[in-house]
C-alpha cells in the first residue's frame, strides 16, 4: 500500500504543472479534485487567474474533468461557473468514481496512460489515482485551515504515512515527498 501513496511528482499548485511537456508525452485528460485543488473550501466560484490556465490546457488539446468526493451542490455550481463535466460524490480512493470519470464522465474513453490525476490529498487523490494506475500529481492545498472533518482526519493519517514512506523508501520521499511534508 506504501507505494500507492506516492505520488508520480509534486507541485505547489496547479499554475506549475508542464501542461506542453505532459501533452507531447501523449497525456489527454486531466481529472481534478477540486476543494483545496482549484478552489478553497471558502471559494465557491473559479477566479479569473483559474479560468486562464484553464483555457491555457484546453488550447494544448487537453479535456479537463472534476473528480470531488463532496456530494454537495457546490460541486455543481463551480464546474457549471468553470464550464466542465464532473463526478461528484466519488468515492476516492476507491476506484469506481474515478473509473466512472474516465469511461462515463469525460467525452470519450481514455486509456489510463493518457490520464492525469491531480489532487491535494494522500488518502483520497494520491491512494485513489494510484489504485487505477494513473500519473498522480499531488499539489499543495489551496488553504489547510479551511479543511472539513473527514479531511481534517485523513490528514493525520497523511503524517504518519508520510513517516512510514519516509523511513521505507527513502530516496523516492525525497524526490516526491519531502517538500509536501513540509521539509
Ligand atoms: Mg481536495
Amino acid at each position: 500500500m506504501l507505494k500507492k501513496l506516492i505520488p508520480d511528482e509534486f507541485y505547489k499548485s496547479v499554475y506549475d504543472i508542464p501542461y506542453e511537456e505532459l501533452y507531447k508525452s501523449g497525456k489527454r485528460l486531466i481529472m481534478a479534485d477540486m476543494d483545496n485543488t482549484l478552489i478553497s473550501y471558502k471559494e465557491t466560484l473559479p477566479s479569473e487567474k483559474l479560468k486562464e490556465l484553464k483555457k491555457r490546457i484546453e488550447d494544448i488539446g487537453f479535456e479537463i474533468i472534476i473528480v470531488s468526493n463532496s456530494r454537495k451542490k457546490r460541486v455543481d455550481n463551480f464546474s457549471n461557473a468553470f464550464g466542465c463535466k464532473y463526478q461528484k460524490f466519488s468515492t476516492k480512493p476507491l476506484k469506481r468514481g474515478i473509473k466512472r470519470a474516465m469511461r462515463k464522465v469525460a467525452s470519450k474513453r481514455y486509456k489510463k496512460e493518457e490520464c492525469i490525476l491531480i489532487g491535494d490529498q494522500l488518502m483520497t487523490d494520491v491512494y485513489g489515482g494510484k489504485r487505477c494506475k494513473l500519473t498522480v500529481f499531488l499539489i499543495d492545498a489551496i488553504d489547510k485551515k479551511t479543511d472539513i472533518g473527514p479531511t481534517r482526519f485523513n490528514r493525520k493519517l497523511e503524517k504518519f504515512f508520510l513517516k512510514r514512506i519516509k523511513k521505507k523508501y527513502p530516496l523516492l520521499y525525497k524526490e516526491k515527498l519531502a517538500i509536501y511534508g513540509g521539509e
